[in-house]
């Protein structure tokens, strides 16, 4: 476990603004947080890298979907019937705690077991409540999701999202006709995500209100591979896989021929985790990828994993990833009535025997008078898969039409087809922002330096400060001339900061603590000569640049150059 004293960290994040407790003037609310000036900053260009990958390396197109989201999306979804935690109340204090906590130290994997298993381990055990020592009441299922109403009155259910995947999927039409019909489709979204967690704790790792980067990839059922595979398969990963539990280190292309990982595009997308997470600053050697074991795996998934870090607080997930099948889109498609599949055209026309919707006009005319003939046409475009139960659902001008076998038939014929219809899959990397944002900071903390204060050696493609930019002195129009390398640097988007108070040792320090990888300081040889030094955080070693080359050389060393020769 990392020696790292969170309470610390969370100090230094506190006095530098990266992050502050919410509401605090009032007393605060567990699990809620404020990101401060510098917390924006590292958690934009978190966000910007994640971009890059998906957005600009894998041509992922980006939407933002709504936060507060009508009952229907989380019943389909399965938000509203699953979604939950196990509670117990204490029956003399009255403190709510999650039921599967409480009985850790006994079950290795406790969130399985059914409330009726964890009331006879309390009574096994001998659990009382951690507070006060009375007795556990029953244990019943606590919904995580925030409820509200839309619009006045209560008729209208509402749900903040517990996640930002359903924004994606219900907009799954909107995407496919955007992708010209196209899959492989993949889009991305970043925003918040809202549980009302029973016990928020340990940070910033179970939060009320957090930040997710959230991929939902469209595939083909019958193409689950990925362009870019073969330049990574024969990279090494750490795997922690269900049948053994230990971890293992071998390349991807070998974890899918052993069948370790389920397909080529999941694997892909594990090891793009894998980049995504290295490229922000976690230490490789704190970081390893877990599969679900059987009965922890959601019902639907064919294989799931997670990214886990080692933090002070123990190996903590903070991604998943996923191929969720076809679950997602089929459950939209029952519930909404919609067809949201993907037609593959196969390379020619194929005789085949099809089952065809016909409507049947005389029990048709007498209901619908005049717009029989639009329902039948509308019918008569559906696929028999369409049929649930014995009954069609169509939408007519915005009208929801239900018909029974009293107006249609099922008829077999054979035809020329051109193709099929299937349900996309899914595979999700779903990030949990705050936490790989915080995970960032404790693999960065250097609380040992041999400053002898505490150093972030953040990357500096994610430092919030790039540079702080200093006079020796504040006088003989040094400046002057650091207040304007400052302008120009701020102008050009390179972040900086202009200090020009106390020593310039206290200077270093304090940028060295707030994670800036290099600082530029004018003296008096740059009246004469028009140079600066530039110090690098992490070796200390300096050199002299033109102060005009500033921009371009900082710029080089965020795209990784080497200090020496930048
Ligand atoms: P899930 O949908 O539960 O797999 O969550 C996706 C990711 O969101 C996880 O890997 C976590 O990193 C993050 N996450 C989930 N719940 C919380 C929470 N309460 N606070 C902060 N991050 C969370």
């Amino acid at each position: 476990m990392s020696d790292v004293d969170p309470s610390e960290l969370l100090a230094l994040c506190k006095r530098r603004g990266f992050i502050w407790p919410s509401f605090e003037i009032y007393g605060g609310v567990a699990g809620m947080f404020d990101y401060g000036p510098l917390g924006c900053a590292l958690r934009n260009n978190i966000v910007d890298v994640w971009r890059a990958i998906y957005k600009g390396r894998e041509g992922f197109v980006e939407i933002d979907s709504e936060t507060v989201n009508p009952r229907e999306v989380f019943k389909a979804s399965g938000h509203v019937d699953e979604f939950s935690d196990l509670i117990t109340y204490c029956k003399a204090c009255g403190a709510p705690f999650r039921a599967d906590h409480l009985v850790k130290g006994f079950y290795d994997n406790p969130d399985v077991l059914s409330p009726e298993e964890l009331e006879e381990a309390f009574a096994e055990h001998g659990i009382k409540c951690p507070e006060c020592g009375g007795d556990l009441g029953k244990v019943e299922e606590f919904n995580l999701m925030f409820k509200t109403t839309i619009g006045p009155g209560s008729s209208r259910v509402g749900y903040l999202r517990p996640e930002t995947a359903q924004g994606i999927f219900v907009n799954y039409s909107n995407l496919y006709r955007y992708n010209r019909e196209k899959l492989p489709l993949g889009v991305i979204q970043t925003g918040r995500g809202y549980r009302n967690e029973i016990a928020p704790r340990q940070g910033m790792i179970r939060m009320r209100e957090f930040n997710m980067m959230e991929v939902e990839l469209f595939v083909s059922p019958e193409d689950k591979d990925w362009p870019r595979f073969p330049e990574i398969e024969g990279c090494e990963i750490t795997l922690v896989p269900n049948t053994t539990c230990e971890p293992v280190t071998m390349t991807v292309g070998e974890a899918v021929s052993k069948g370790i990982i389920a397909n080529r595009v999941l694997a892909y997308f594990v090891y793009t985790t894998k980049q995504l997470l290295e490229r922000l600053g976690i230490d490789p050697q704190r970081l390893r990828f877990r599969q679900h074991l059987a009965d922890e795996m959601a019902h639907y998934a064919a294989d799931c994993w997670d990214a886990e870090v080692l933090l002070s607080y123990g190996w903590i997930e903070i991604t998943g990833i996923a191929d969720r099948g076809c679950w997602d889109l089929s459950r939209h498609a029952e519930f909404s009535g919609q067809d949201l599949t993907h037609f593959i055209r196969f390379d020619e026309p194929v005789e085949m025997e099809v089952e065809r919707i016909r409507a049947k006009h005389k029990a048709l005319g007498p209901r619908f008078k005049g717009r029989a003939k639009d329902i039948a046409a509308a019918m008569e475009s559906k696929e028999a898969s369409d049929v649930r139960d014995g009954k069609l659902v169509l939408q007519i001008d915005g009208e929801t039409v239900e018909l029974t076998e009293e107006y249609f038939e099922i008829v077999r014929a054979k035809e020329k087809v051109a193709g099929k219809r299937v349900i996309p899959h899914v595979i999700e990397p779903s990030h949990g922002l705050d936490r790989i944002f915080y995970s960032v900071l404790e693999h960065a903390y250097d609380r040992d330096s041999e400053e002898g204060y505490t150093v972030l050696r953040l990357r500096p493609e994610v430092a919030p400060i790039k540079a702080g930019v200093f006079p020796l002195m504040e006088k003989d129009g040094m400046d002057d001339i650091a207040r304007s390398i400052y302008s120009k640097l701020h102008a050009s988007g390179v972040e900086s900061y202009y200090d020009g108070s106390g020593t310039i040792g206290k200077r270093y320090a304090r940028m060295d603590e707030a994670g800036t990888p290099f600082c530029i300081t004018v003296d008096y040889q740059t009246k004469e000569d028009g140079t600066v030094t530039i110090r690098d955080r992490d070796t200390k070693a300096q050199r002299r640049i033109p102060a005009e080359d500033a921009e371009r050389v900082l710029r080089a060393l965020i795209a990784g150059a080497d200090f020496a020769s930048a």
